[in-house]
Formats: C-alpha cells, sequence, structure tokens
C-alpha cells in the first residue's frame, strides 16, 4: 500500500464523517474557510462539500494565485507584452486570464504575433533568456510564498550570470495580510480555517498562529489527501465544540514549525514587502513582494515603466466575491452559461485551481 493510501481509505473517511456529525450536534452549523486552491480543487474532486453538508459548510478563499491578480495588472501585462524584442514567460495558467475586455489574453496576443512562452519554472525563463541574447524575457513571478523561493533563486541565478536582458514582474503575494484583510471586513463570517500546506511548508505552521492568538479562529495546516482534509476538518470542529481555539498542523509530514529556512532565506535575500492590489480585496498594505533595490536591475516594472491599469472585472463577473467566499460559483448568474472552461469570463473559471472552475469540472459530486 502505498503511504498515501492511508489518507485515501473510505472507512476512515466515514469514520471522520460521524465524528464531525456528533460534534456539530453541540456546535450547530460551521463555516470553515479553504485558503489554497489546491485544497478548493482537492475538496471538489472528493466530493467533500456535499459530505461534510449540512454539518459543515466549506468556502472557498482567496487561495488562487492567478484568481486574486487583478484585472488592471493583466491589463497592464497585455500591454507589456506588445513591446518589441519583449517575451513574456509564464506559467500557463496565466496566458488564459482575461483582463478587463474579455477574449483578450496572452494566449491570444500570441496567436497576433506577440512572443508569449509558457514555462514549468522561473528557471526555464533565465535560460531562455541566456539562448536568447537579444531579447528581453520577463518572466511573471505570480503566487504566494509557495512560488516565492523559485522566483527569488531565478534572480540570483540572473544577478550571478549577469544576464541583462532577464527580468520578473513581481506581482507575488503575502498570505497573511490578506487574511487579515479578510477577516476586518464586514461581511466575514467563517468560524475556522483550513491553511494551505504548501505555503505553510515554506512559511511553517507558525505562520498561522495569529489566527487563535489575535482572532480566536481555530487553525489547521492540512494536506491535500481526501483523509487530510476530513481529518482536518475533524479537529478544527473540535476545538470549536471544546471553545479552544488553537493551531495544529496535520501535515507534519511535510510542514515543520518553522518552515523551510533556506526557502525562507531566499525570499528574505531578493525581496521587501510592498503594498499590494487583490482582486475582490483591494490594496493591502505589506501583502505583496517587490525586489529589493540591490536587485533593481531585474526588475521589470522598473524596467518597462509597468503600470498597472485600474480597471475592474469584467461586467457580471463575479469573481472578486467568489475569492472572498462570499458568493459560491453557483451563485454567480454567468455560472455555466455565459462562462464555462471552454468560455470563461473570469480568472476563477480559467484557473485549475480555481473555484468556479472545480465547481464546473465537478459538479456533479
Ligand atoms: Fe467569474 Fe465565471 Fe466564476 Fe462568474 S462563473 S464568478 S464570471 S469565473
Amino acid at each position: 500500500m502505498l503511504f498515501e493510501d492511508h489518507f485515501r481509505r473510505p472507512e476512515g473517511s466515514r469514520r471522520l464523517l460521524d465524528a464531525i456529525h456528533a460534534l456539530t450536534e453541540k456546535t450547530g452549523p460551521v463555516r470553515l474557510m479553504e485558503i489554497c486552491g489546491t485544497h478548493t480543487m482537492a475538496i471538489a474532486k472528493a466530493g467533500l462539500r456535499t459530505a461534510l453538508a449540512p454539518d459543515v459548510r466549506l468556502l472557498s478563499g482567496p487561495g488562487c494565485p492567478v484568481c486574486v491578480t487583478p484585472a488592471g495588472e493583466i491589463d497592464g501585462i497585455l500591454q507589456l507584452c506588445g513591446q518589441p524584442d519583449v517575451l513574456i514567460a509564464s506559467y500557463g495558467d496565466l496566458l488564459r486570464v482575461p483582463g478587463s475586455q474579455r477574449g483578450d489574453t496572452l494566449l491570444r496576443r500570441r496567436a497576433l504575433g506577440a512572443q508569449v512562452r509558457t514555462v514549468y519554472s522561473p528557471m526555464e525563463a533565465v535560460e531562455l533568456a541566456a539562448a536568447q541574447p537579444d531579447t528581453q524575457v520577463v518572466f511573471l513571478g505570480v503566487g504566494f510564498e509557495t512560488t516565492a523561493p523559485g522566483t527569488a533563486a531565478c534572480i540570483l541565478e540572473a544577478a550571478d550570470r549577469e544576464l541583462e536582458n532577464f527580468s520578473v514582474l513581481c506581482l507575488l503575494k503575502r498570505t497573511e495580510p490578506a487574511l487579515r484583510a479578510l477577516i476586518a471586513a464586514p461581511d466575514f463570517a467563517v468560524d475556522g480555517f483550513l491553511c494551505p500546506g504548501h505555503v505553510a511548508a515554506v512559511t511553517g505552521a507558525i505562520a498561522f498562529s495569529f489566527l487563535p492568538r489575535e482572532f480566536q479562529l481555530p487553525a489547521v495546516v492540512s494536506g491535500f489527501e481526501a483523509g487530510d482534509i476530513l481529518y482536518s476538518v475533524w479537529r478544527l470542529v473540535a476545538m470549536l465544540a471544546e471553545g479552544h481555539p488553537g493551531l495544529e498542523n496535520e501535515y507534519t509530514r511535510l510542514v515543520a514549525p518553522a518552515g523551510n529556512p533556506a526557502a525562507l532565506a531566499a525570499i528574505d535575500q531578493v525581496f521587501e514587502h510592498r503594498t499590494s492590489l487583490w482582486r475582490g480585496l483591494g490594496e493591502i498594505p505589506d501583502s505583496g513582494y517587490a525586489l529589493r533595490p540591490e536587485y533593481s536591475r531585474w526588475d521589470a516594472a522598473q524596467k518597462f515603466g509597468f503600470v498597472p491599469g485600474q480597471a475592474n472585472e469584467i461586467p457580471g463577473c463575479r469573481c472578486g466575491s467568489v475569492i472572498r467566499g462570499v458568493c459560491e460559483p453557483g451563485e454567480c448568474p454567468l455560472f455555466g452559461k455565459a462562462c464555462t472552461p471552454a468560455d470563461p469570463v473570469g480568472p476563477c473559471m480559467v484557473s485549475s485551481e480555481g473555484a468556479c472552475a472545480a465547481a464546473w469540472k465537478y459538479r456533479a459530486r
């Protein structure tokens, strides 16, 4: 039996569902939020929303990196890719995200002749720059603490090799300030958090200790198998039932309490904090990463005078509300009608980690 199979056994899931049900007889229905796109997909794939209802309502928060990138920043990227001799290198998901104009994507711009490449790691973009010295290669650095170390490493590599034709458009975001903004919102109504295992592998579980300490909200760092998630939900509900919210780490096979020191050191060496704009959450101080001044030669924003647009959502799209967990995908009037994965309106339907894409792909479960 594979190690992961321990987290997939139906009899274990049944027992956890029964235990959660017994606890919610005491607490009443609870609302929990996952803040990681991989959790969103795993929950939908395993049919856990249906299995847990009505005792537990699972809401998706701002955990999909492509989804939280605002339309104005996509518009700015589309402007950038029109510049002569500029090659945009990006993870695949971002290529299909429209800016403020429906259908206007990097993929479309590529079809019209712009130089746009899909890469699977930032280091591939560095190699592209090394191989094409007459082309300015711009890597689109999106994501959270999970992708920040790899992006930092590629900047250090470019600096080491003195690659003057490589730069990073740094749109990386930090999780903690976004959670604080979410909690401060007047419509916040969540009883506990399923914390992202991948982010915590970098930051350490300790990065989420502010949730119980400052806000009396239980938090469990969780893995991604159905058994991981059900166990984590059970612990969250148990803490609510006991009236003792705390932080627990269910994903001990990957997440250390203090995280990954080498990854954290790389982030700290290359980046500083900056105010960042989030789709659905607006401007949040200290919620983004920017290149430190000593690495400004590899900062695409400075090199090309990147200016994000001020545009809002495409009319009718409710991605901003979906990201905050105040609107479920099926409540968007466009879901499954004007907006499908084949013809998406907003990023939540484009991304392989988007709540709308997850709801659509596994809608019968
Ligand atoms: Fe946006 Fe489409 Fe989701 Fe509606 S269904 S919120 S338009 S992605």
